[in-house]
């Protein structure tokens, strides 16, 4: 697992504590298209073609499966929250079932976690159980995926498809990563009763682009009538007056939650 770096300008990711990656490798292709044209590929992909290539030999779009990073989580006894396969999508098509379920049960045996998933694969949350401390989250659409735009009426139909599914998805937690925040996505969420939502903004490289104020204004007018905890990515600017960090109730004890943060 990786230890994300949140303190003294680190680099990693706000929200969570740790990565853990047992699948790696993603054939979903996303893009993201920036209001100057440009184009943003994943960063897990140019991580895995840069960085940390030599974990991936046969390139980002090939799966790997690693059990032998399974059983880590249980080697952390401090509660910690940790990002579910930041480095892929677990509920991706071509992950089999049984590897799923391995790791699913690992979750549920290292019950002193919280495990954030994430997916872009919504209606495969169908196929599982999912143990009280996993956290089971949707990502909003990309510009691109499988090397095709999204129209933004397919985008708009892919919104309303996952909330569809989460409110068929029996989780403690249910929640959406609206990052980056690229158009107005709150009328589509009415009614999603989400337990925490993540709101930021598009980057591509060093460059920022920050959505309309009204987007996250409308949005937080919907979390805050929908009792939705929201948390902002370091990337948005907007008034440290009304910033939110905040994460999900849930029902355990404070030392339950405390984070290595
Ligand atoms: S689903 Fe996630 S890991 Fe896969 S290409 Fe999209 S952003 Fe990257």
């Amino acid at each position: 697992m990786n230890k994300q770096k949140k303190s003294s300008g680190g680099r990693g990711i706000e929200w969570t504590d740790f990565t853990w990656n047992p699948v790696r490798g993603c054939n979903h292709a996303c893009r993201w298209e920036m209001p100057d044209g440009t184009v943003a590929e994943c960063y897990a992909e140019t991580v895995a073609e840069r960085v940390a290539q030599h974990a991936y030999p046969n390139g980002f779009e090939h799966h790997y499966w690693n059990p032998h990073v399974l059983n880590e989580p249980l080697k952390l006894k401090l509660p910690s929250r940790i990002f579910l396969d930041s480095m892929s999508d677990l509920m991706g098509h071509w992950v089999p079932s049984e590897e799923i379920d391995q790791v699913l049960n690992v979750c549920r045996q290292a019950h002193w976690h919280q495990f954030q998933l994430l997916t872009k694969n919504a209606p495969r949350l169908w196929e599982f159980d999912f143990p009280p401390n996993v956290w089971v989250g949707v990502s909003a659409p990309p510009s691109f995926m499988f090397g095709r735009r999204l129209s933004h009426t397919q985008q708009k139909r892919m919104v309303k498809r996952q909330v569809d599914v989460l409110s068929q998805v029996h989780a403690a937690v249910k929640w959406m990563s609206v990052e980056p925040l690229s158009f107005d996505i709150a009328p589509l969420l009415k009614g999603a009763h989400l337990q925490w939502a993540v709101i930021g903004a598009a980057t591509n490289g060093p460059k920022t682009y920050q959505p309309e104020p009204d987007w996250v204004e409308n949005l937080l007018q919907l979390f805050d009538d929908e009792e939705t905890a929201v948390f902002f990515k370091g990337n948005l600017d907007w008034p440290s007056s009304s910033w939110r960090e905040d994460f999900p109730a849930l029902p355990l004890s404070e030392s339950d939650l405390f984070s290595v943060a």
